[in-house]
């Protein structure tokens, strides 16, 4: 029982450490519209964060978004591609407005409202080549067949 005291205070210990690790940064919204049904096509201006739009560097990296009524932050992938980011300080995702969800306060949101965004991770599936990554980029109907 000890034992099984001591992992579970540990394992909570790590969990506030990796929740600590977390950069926010703010940033508003410049789309929010719908993209089919259920599905919101969402970009984020953070051409005031060029330490973060410089972070998206690959096809498949994600990051964490909390809107500000939200319980918790979730998980999007950025649906453009880092050359966005470059040119225009953006991000685009397609988020899937899930009944309860945050996406779905997200999906709620307008335009210039202000969300927060964890920083960029690493890429969840890795492409082999530029040309594959360009392909996922514009495959919408990808996109939509992952998140649904
Ligand atoms: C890497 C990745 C990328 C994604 N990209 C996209 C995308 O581009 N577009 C899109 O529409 N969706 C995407 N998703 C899915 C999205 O993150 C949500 O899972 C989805 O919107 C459903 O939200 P949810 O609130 O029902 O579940 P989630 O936010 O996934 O949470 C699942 C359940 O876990 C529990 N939970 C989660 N976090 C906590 C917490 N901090 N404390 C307590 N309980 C918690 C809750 O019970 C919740 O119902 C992605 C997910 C991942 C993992």
């Amino acid at each position: 029982m000890a034992i099984l005291r001591r992992r579970l205070l540990s394992t909570t210990a790590a969990a506030a450490v990796r929740r600590d690790t977390t950069v926010w940064t703010t940033a508003p919204l410049t789309i929010v519209r719908p993209a089919a049904e259920s599905l919101f096509h969402v970009t984020v201006d953070v051409s005031d964060s060029p330490d973060l739009a410089a972070s998206h560097t690959r096809a498949g990296q994600y990051l964490q978004l909390r809107p500000p009524d939200a319980v918790r932050p979730s998980f999007f992938s950025i649906a453009s591609p880092p050359s966005l980011a470059v040119a225009r300080g953006e991000f685009e995702f397609l988020v899937k407005s899930v009944p309860g969800s945050t996406a779905e306060i997200l999906c709620g949101m307008r335009r210039g409202d202000v969300v927060e965004l964890s920083q960029v991770f690493r890429e969840r599936f890795r492409c082999g080549s530029d040309f594959a990554a360009r392909g996922l980029f514009d495959c919408s109907d990808l996109r939509h067949w992952i998140w649904n």
